[in-house]
């Protein structure tokens, strides 16, 4: 019989649903929890708890953030007539890694996808469009993902922005085809960001 006490075996559950967290690494990883100071236990716990809590959606940008709008949108020291638009928040994070860009960001929160019924009024693309319209931006950068729907969704966008004065461009290649941006090491993603085209 399975000896584990309930607490244990709940544990387990939750962590068996992170991804790459098989059987196995769970109960290495409940076992390890069992051993260690239980005020460490309570820090993983408190972090946990705050996640949802604190962490929120920045109403200009919809990049993840604490403070509402976010650093970004309020920072006076950021180039303030670019806009980097990426699919997810945890992409602008990679992207801010590579300290090659200093401007403002725009998360659609996912890409065009017919097939799935997702189309433009899912996407924050009207925020975004109200952005460019409300005046001051000179570029706005398509780093969508470089599959058939981040394409797709970046060729919508450059067709809404067509005649707004606004230069439309894409990082250059370099990013594998079908991959996802935030997935690409630092100096692949900077370079592709320094080299970007106009579309
Ligand atoms: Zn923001």
């Amino acid at each position: 019989m399975d000896l584990r006490p309930m607490a244990v075996r709940v544990l387990l559950e939750h962590l068996q649903r992170l991804p790459g967290i098989g059987p196995r690494t769970a109960r290495s990883l409940a076992d390890h929890l069992l051993t260690v100071e239980p005020a460490q236990v309570a820090g993983l716990a408190e972090a946990l708890a705050r996640l949802h809590e604190r962490v929120r959606l920045c109403s200009v940008c919809s990049m993840l953030t604490e403070g509402d709008p976010c650093p970004v949108c309020t920072d006076p020291g950021r180039d303030r007539t670019a806009i980097l638009v990426v699919e997810t928040p945890t992409t602008v994070w990679s992207v801010e890694d590579t300290r090659q860009y200093h401007g403002l960001y725009h998360v659609l929160l996912g890409h065009l996808s017919p097939l799935h019924g997702v189309g433009p009024d899912d996407l924050t693309i009207d925020a975004l469009l109200e952005r460019c319209r409300s005046g001051g931006i000179a570029e706005v950068i398509l780093a969508t993902d470089p599959t058939v729907e981040g394409e797709t969704t970046a060729v919508y966008i450059a067709r809404r922005l067509e005649g707004s004065g606004i230069t439309v461009s894409r990082p250059a290649s370099g990013i594998p085809v079908g991959g996802e941006l935030a997935a690409v090491d630092h100096l692949t993603l900077a370079q592709a960001l320094q080299s970007r085209r106009r579309v």
